[in-house]
């Protein structure tokens, strides 16, 4: 376990409020719960109990945004989560969000995201690198998580990019906004977008113009993908090629050729899927399979709050699970920089630190 922590790790695939620390969420709630706003006891037992079904985990993620949905609040649990990602070598970090409306709250998907820019701009202990992504290699190197293994205790330093998430419950003009915006703060550290929200709700067909617009546009796209057996959406999805797919749990025997043809990157939760029913088990987790067909994988951890994870236990679980090699497990690590989409310079970097941990060893 502490070897996996220690790995540098590239992560992909996480939800913001997915990934709030639980401590966090009971302390939101209590605050609530003295105001009356909600009854503090029943939410506790929500927040704290574990194993969790699909159709649970998205009435939680309702009651998550009633606890984070204020600008300040999402600026603290921006700061907190990178802040975890950080404390476990976490070197890249792609953040994924759903940009909120909320009238009451005087908020708008523009001043959410100012939200969480200031909340990156707030982390401590840490360098978390948004905007300036150029940097000597050496500086780098020695600010990395390789400097506290040459025994040099420094900030860690982490790269944080952004995705701007489409929910499914939103309509085709609310897409469209959140396309706009991504493209408005390109410089600002949003790299793509991505089509999340429960399976079981919405059309592929309200959110393809907004996923089309991105495509003309250039921005990277990420999708989920067959959380649930919904053939034509599944079908829909793979031909619409996006840069990297979610999940990709419940694929029939044709589905899984074309995946595997068309060597699209999948982000694994595996954690998450085993919770939630994806996959039957670990051990028949589609992971092996994909594995072994030299398919590009990265490992991720979905909601690491919501699930009780982390990115160090995803790659501990592969390892225990499938008897991967520390080599193995590192390849998986270094592979990970290739499918981020972020700019080259910043990949450079990240190689170079992979290389650099390569020859001085765990
Ligand atoms: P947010 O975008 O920061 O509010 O993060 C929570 C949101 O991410 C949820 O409301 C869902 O829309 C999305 N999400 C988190 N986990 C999953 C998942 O496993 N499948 C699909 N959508 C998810």
């Amino acid at each position: 376990r502490e070897w996996c922590v220690a790995l540098p790790k590239v992560e992909l695939h996480a939800h913001l409020n997915g990934s709030v620390r639980d401590s966090t969420l009971l302390e939101l709630a209590k605050q609530l719960g003295d105001r009356g706003v909600i009854v503090f006891e029943d939410v506790k037992d929500v927040i704290m109990k574990n194993g969790r079904s699909l159709p649970e985990c998205f009435k939680l993620f309702d009651l998550f945004h009633i606890l984070t949905t204020d600008h300040d609040t999402v600026t603290r649990i921006t700061k907190e989560v990178v802040g975890d990602f950080a404390a476990e070598n976490v070197v890249y970090l792609e953040i994924r969000t759903t940009p909120k409306n909320n009238e009451a709250k005087g908020m708008t998907k523009r001043s959410y995201m100012n939200a969480v820019l200031k909340g990156l701009k707030a982390v401590e202990d840490v360098d978390a690198v948004l905007f300036d992504s150029i940097l000597r290699p050496d500086e780098t190197l020695s600010r990395t998580p390789v400097g506290d293994l040459d025994g040099v205790t420094k900030k860690k330093k982490i790269y944080v990019r952004l995705l701007l998430s489409i929910d499914r419950r939103e309509t085709t003009s609310a897409a469209l906004d959140t396309v706009n915006l991504a493209m408005e703060m390109k410089d600002q550290g949003v790299v793509g977008i991505d089509l999340s929200g429960n399976p079981v709700v919405g059309e592929w067909e309200t959110y393809l113009p907004a996923l089309e617009h991105a495509k003309e546009l250039g921005i990277p796209i990420t999708i989920h993908c067959g959380e649930v057996p919904n053939r034509k959406e599944i079908q829909a999805v793979l031909d619409f090629c996006p840069q990297r797919l979610g999940h990709v749990c419940c694929l029939n025997d044709e589905e899984w050729k074309k995946l595997k043809s068309s060597m699209i990157p999948v982000e694994i939760c595996l954690t998450s899927n085993v919770m939630t029913g994806g996959a039957p088990s670990l051990e028949l987790h589609h992971f092996a399979d994909l594995y072994n067909a030299k398919h590009p994988l990265s490992l991720c951890t979905d909601d690491s709050g919501l699930f009780s994870t982390s990115l160090s236990n995803e790659y501990y679980l592969v390892a225990s699970t499938f008897s991967l090699s520390k080599a193995e497990l590192f390849r998986l690590a270094q592979g990970a920089v290739e499918f981020a989409f972020v700019d080259d310079e910043v990949k450079k970097f990240l190689r170079a630190v992979f290389e650099h941990v390569a020859r001085k060893g765990l």
